[in-house]
């Protein structure tokens, strides 16, 4: 791959804590980074955040073997190591030796009020790890080693990106750096996120029984979307997080707007809607986008040695380009 310093640098992330992405990481994050690598405008990284797997309770067997999952899920869904720069995390150490200088650009206070953590970081101090604090300043060293300015995830990191804005704004003010202010890429316009299968919220790995795994089989979609909430179609309107609300948001994700429309005039007219013939189109639907995931998969299961070389590649790439970030911190901050 050319390397072109004129190109719009791209960097992204999961987490290495399961074994397989799921539907909400596709269509919320690995479509946007898709679409990214293949614009010649960019220049992309993107790599297994295996380092943000230990923020919480972890088993190192798992995320030893969670991580190379997680990187054949990445090839499967369409990264072409070709074109992007694919690597583990914790294959650059640079990012953690950045993190730490960071670290002296952001109050603590800062990162204990993150939106939607701070609950839980108040209600229980003991589950929080210093690592855990830590993340969204780790994130910002992941995102500005590359100096990237943009930033293909899901609307629910909105808030960990706020702070690496304000991180790369305070070492510029102090240090003379040249941090650019990191965007977030979103897939569609309008916004979206994928939910949980269980209605109410979002799918997510952390919680039990909400996926749709990019692994799971024709029948254990057809099952899990059985479960999907349904409601007698009494209510007047269609309101967020109940009745058949999330149905109806996965049936615009992966058959379509106008079929959406159409569902919603017939749930609120008299006409009434047969949740199981949705049903089994929608799990049709999602297994079609899946089953080609599924087929490449193979090709990587087959080839260890091909990801790690992949991988190594790509680590030695990145390396680079983050090493030459961290001597300029070094510098600025008096450390050479
Ligand atoms: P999880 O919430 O399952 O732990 P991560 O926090 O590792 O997932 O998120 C990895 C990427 O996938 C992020 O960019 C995140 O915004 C995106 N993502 C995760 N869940 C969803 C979802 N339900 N809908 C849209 N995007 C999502």
């Amino acid at each position: 791959m050319k390397m072109n310093k004129k190109k719009i640098r791209v960097l992204s992330g999961i987490r290495a804590s399961h074994s397989s992405l799921h539907l909400g990481n596709l269509e919320g994050a690995i479509r946007g980074m898709i679409k990214l690598q293949n614009d010649p405008k960019y220049e992309t990284f993107y790599m297994v955040a295996d380092l943000h797997g230990i923020t919480t309770p972890f088993n190192p067997e798992k995320l030893k073997r969670n991580r190379l999952e997680i990187a054949k899920d990445y090839l499967a869904a369409g990264i072409d190591p070709k074109k992007s720069v694919l690597f583990l995390q914790a294959d650059v150490s640079e990012h953690v030796e950045l993190a730490y200088y960071l670290s002296s650009a952001v109050r603590h206070n800062r990162v204990k009020q993150l939106p939607g953590k701070k609950e839980e970081y108040r209600e229980h101090p003991e589950r929080v790890s210093v690592a855990l604090l830590n993340y969204p300043v780790l994130m910002a060293a992941d995102i500005l080693a590359y100096k990237a300015e943009i930033v293909p995830i899901g609307l629910d990191q909105e808030p960990h990106l706020d702070i690496t804005r304000e991180i790369a704004r305070n070492m510029n003010l102090k240090y003379d750096l040249d941090f650019p202010e990191p965007q977030r890429f979103a897939v569609v316009a309008g916004d979206f996120t994928v939910p949980s299968i269980l209605g109410g919220g979002k799918m997510s790995k952390t919680k039990k029984g909400s996926v749709i795994n990019l692994s799971d089989s024709y029948e254990v979609i057809k099952q899990k979307v059985a479960r999907i909430p349904t409601d007698i179609g009494k209510a007047k309107k269609i309101e967020k997080d109940t009745g058949a609300y999330a149905l109806f948001l996965f049936v615009e994700l992966f058959m379509g707007k106008p079929k959406k429309r159409k569902l919603e005039r017939d749930y609120l007219s008299s006409k009434g809607i047969k949740y199981s013939e949705i049903k089994a189109e929608l799990a049709k639907a999602i297994y079609k986008k899946l089953k080609p995931i599924q087929e490449k998969r193979r090709k990587y299961e087959n080839d260890p040695k091909l990801v790690r070389e992949i991988l190594d590649k790509g680590a030695e790439k990145a390396r680079k380009i983050a090493g030459e970030t961290l001597n300029e911190v070094k510098e600025a901050m008096g450390l050479v």
